[in-house]
């Protein structure tokens, strides 16, 4: 009996929360005395996933799964965790991850538990700690069930090496002529440019930046600091930055080493999507503004000074 770790990629090459999910899953099976196999998806360069504890690697190259399809790929999963005796999954929580694993729960009838924060629990790696109410708060579950799927968020464990020789096994799933496959999908993207998702770092700007047209110093830190750009959901209603970068309660969530928000005053809808960063830096120049009681660090001040101010020293190291 094995772990099995989903582990995401994009164009081929695992995306940084492949690596984060095989860390965990690694601790995991040390505390279990067992071993990692990773289910992968049209991925070359397995042997970087051997860095992060992984044993075995299933090769899943299918024409149908070229492009995610939470379906099909929940039905790949369940049949890897089946032919491992698989009695743990571990999944990032990306959005992928969270559409696909409820339907891979349902398959194996396994409990799910998302938003995971913290390393496994020293007396059980079934007893988990995650985000509740929409990030205001934590809790700690035990998941009970035979079979568990264990969701890790982006950036709560880190990356641990652990060297492991990993064998790669090409995989032939069953896959029917009811399983369609996803021709294309268009995402709000600008070539070479971090991801919300993948980010360490993302820099945020609100209303407070009065237009599009200021955005230019918004992009400048987030270069500076190697960090995605994000916005609130006005800013994107409006049409001053695209759908994509809009974070919060009904926009992408955010949980990156640092959240750096622009004249973004820190409504409750907001916070409840990036609350999960580990730093939160508040530039806003209403002393008064709620976002201040939920940041680690705050300057008051007007951004059209603060900001290439702050470019300006950031340049300097
Ligand atoms: P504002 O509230 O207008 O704040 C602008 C801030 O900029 C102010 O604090 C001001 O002091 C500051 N400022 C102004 N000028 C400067 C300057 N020169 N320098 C520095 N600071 C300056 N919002 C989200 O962001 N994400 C969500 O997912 C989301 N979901 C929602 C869901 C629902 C059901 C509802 C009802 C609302 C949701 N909202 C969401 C909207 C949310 O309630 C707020 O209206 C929104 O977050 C405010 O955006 P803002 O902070 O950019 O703008």
């Amino acid at each position: 009996m094995s772990i099995l770790v989903y582990t995401e990629s994009e164009n081929g090459k695992f995306k940084k929360n492949a690596f984060e999910v095989a860390s965990y899953a690694k601790a995991v099976a040390d505390q279990m005395g067992t071993s990692v196999t990773a289910i992968s998806f049209n991925a070359s360069e397995h042997e970087n996933l051997g860095a992060y504890g992984v044993s075995k690697v299933l090769n899943v190259t299918h024409d149908i799964l070229k492009t995610f399809n939470a379906e099909a790929y929940a039905k790949v999963i369940a049949q890897g965790a089946e032919k491992e005796g698989a009695k743990v999954v571990v999944v990032s929580s990306s959005a992928n991850s969270k559409f696909l694993a409820p339907i891979l729960a349902a398959k194996l009838k396994a409990g799910y538990v998302p938003n995971v924060v913290a390393a496994p629990d020293s007396t059980s790696p079934f007893k988990v700690k995650r985000t509740a109410f929409s990030n205001k708060g934590f809790a700690h579950t035990e998941i009970s069930t035979d079979i568990k799927i264990i969701g890790v968020s982006n950036n709560a464990f880190g990356l641990k090496e652990n060297q492991a020789d990993a064998q790669v096994e090409d995989f032939s799933p069953e896959l029917g002529d009811g399983d369609f496959s996803v021709k294309s999908v268009d995402i709000d993207k600008v070539a070479g440019k971090v991801t919300i998702a993948d980010a360490e770092i993302v820099v945020s700007g609100g209303r407070g930046m009065k237009g599009p047209e200021n955005w230019g110093m918004i992009e400048e830190l987030a270069d500076v600091l190697g960090a995605a750009t994000a916005c609130s959901k006005p800013v994107s209603d409006m049409g001053w930055r695209p759908h994509g970068e809009h974070v919060g309660q009904t926009g992408k969530p955010v949980a990156a080493n640092l959240y750096v928000a622009v004249g973004i005053s820190g409504a409750i809808q907001h916070l409840a999507g990036v609350s999960a960063s580990k730093t939160k830096v508040v530039i806003n120049n209403d002393p008064e503004a709620p976002f201040f009681k939920a940041a680690d660090y705050g300057i008051v001040g007007d951004a059209f000074e603060v900001v290439p101010k702050l470019v300006e020293k950031l340049k300097e190291f």
